[in-house]
């Protein structure tokens, strides 16, 4: 990958849009991997393989020929198989005929929900941490960011953290649950909390459950499960994170008919429709038993507790995720700002982390934390341990 430079140009005229919007530090944090030959904990991907069934799944797809465009909602037994796995693990009856679209990944799904929602200059509430997409893509609809600060290690919300951005006026809130870069997972009081002031207020909810299924120690409960907020919330989801499947592009949005139908003609514009042969492939997938599902979660937790004591064993401040297979650490004792933390980690350690300032306010004080994805085979765990064991001891 190389750098784009957006310098005034004589020739070209950027939209303000297209200027507003910085080069990912997520995507750029795996270059750093590059140059320095690093151990790439930065970005959020295995390095491990996909289930041999659903590989095996794509494979007899293509070959027999389901190549062309899909249904632009969705091929319509993935969408059932979606609406099933709703009603049995998030106990929310839905219509697969008009309230389910699969897209290409949750990115496209939560950029069709902004879309959907969001004129310029409305006002979104967005938790930081928060996962850097949210900013560029909220950008992308001239949405203004509203922004609440969480405090670890709880990253507890409560009703007075709320109300002034509630009663400031808001379109909508994103919620993201369990939380990238945080590993927060929402509690049924805090859902139910958001619920109360969406509709005190009238504001829509957008939640974010890509990481459902790694979750440690608290239950996952979905927002639209609460009472009240059946229609005015919207789902995104997707396969990636779940499945080990991230190149796939594949995920889904479940909202209420009159908001789904709106989200469907955005959808059929930008893509058309998600790869077909993928979501044949994807069924496979909606089919795995439980046992899928608590091993997932199982393998996780395994290796968070593999990586996250030697990270304060070597006197970083890590925070326990509760969710997601990320670990937040504060950096102080690294560098003095977060930026040269994740530079010297990969130079000197050859580990790459991500730099917590692209989950925080642009214009806040620097954040002086780092983001570690324990996503990765024990080995690559197990080396990375060794290289931070050479050079950081802040104890
Ligand atoms: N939401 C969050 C919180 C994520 O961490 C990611 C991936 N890093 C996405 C959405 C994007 O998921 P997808 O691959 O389905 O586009």
């Amino acid at each position: 990958m190389t750098t784009v430079s957006l310098n005034p140009s004589p020739i070209y005229s950027l939209s303000q849009r297209a200027h507003q919007i910085k080069e990912s530090q997520i995507r750029e944090s795996s270059r750093y991997c590059e140059k320095f030959g690093a151990i790439n904990l930065a970005q959020g991907l295995p390095d491990f393989p996909a289930p041999e069934a659903l590989k095996e799944a794509a494979r007899a797809a293509i070959a027999s020929d389901m190549n062309q465009y899909a249904d632009s909602w969705g091929w319509h037994k993935l969408r059932e198989a979606i609406a099933q796995k709703m009603q049995r693990d998030n106990q929310i009856t839905i219509d697969p005929e008009t309230e389910i679209t699969v897209c290409c990944g949750a990115t496209e799904g939560l950029n069709v929900a902004l879309m959907t929602l969001i004129d310029q200059g409305d006002r979104v509430l967005i938790f930081e941490p928060f996962y850097e997409n949210y900013i560029p893509n909220l950008a992308t609809v001239g949405g203004i960011p509203e922004f609440i600060t969480l405090h670890p290690p709880q990253w507890e919300v409560t009703e007075e953290m709320l109300l002034p951005a509630f009663k400031k006026g808001l379109k909508a809130v994103i919620i993201n649950s369990p939380a990238n870069p945080t590993g927060k997972v929402w509690t049924r009081t805090e859902l139910e909390l958001i619920a109360k002031l969406c509709q005190e207020y009238d504001v829509y909810a957008i939640t974010d459950e890509i990481y459902e299924y790694i979750i440690y120690e608290q239950e996952h409960i979905s927002l639209m499960s609460i009472d009240g907020m059946r229609d005015r919330t919207i789902v995104v989801n997707g396969f990636s994170k779940t499945f080990c499947i991230t190149g796939w592009r594949l995920g889904y949005v479940v909202a209420s008919p009159y908001l789904s139908a709106a989200i469907r003609r955005i959808h059929d514009f930008i893509t058309i429709s998600a790869p077909a042969p993928l979501q044949y492939a994807a069924l496979t997938a909606m089919e795995f038993g439980r046992e899928y599902f608590t091993n997932l979660a199982d393998d996780y937790r395994r290796k968070r507790d593999l990586f996250y004591p030697v990270l304060v064993e070597l006197g970083f401040a890590p925070v326990l995720p509760q969710g997601a297979y990320y670990i937040w650490t504060d950096s102080s004792m690294i560098a003095k700002d977060a930026d040269s933390a994740a530079f010297w980690l990969a130079k000197e350690a050859l580990v790459a982390a991500v730099p917590g300032t692209c989950f925080s306010h642009p214009d806040r004080e620097k954040v002086n934390a780092l983001r570690f994805c324990f996503a990765k085979k024990d080995s690559t765990l197990e080396s990375a341990i060794a290289n931070l064991r050479k050079v950081c001891h802040f104890s």
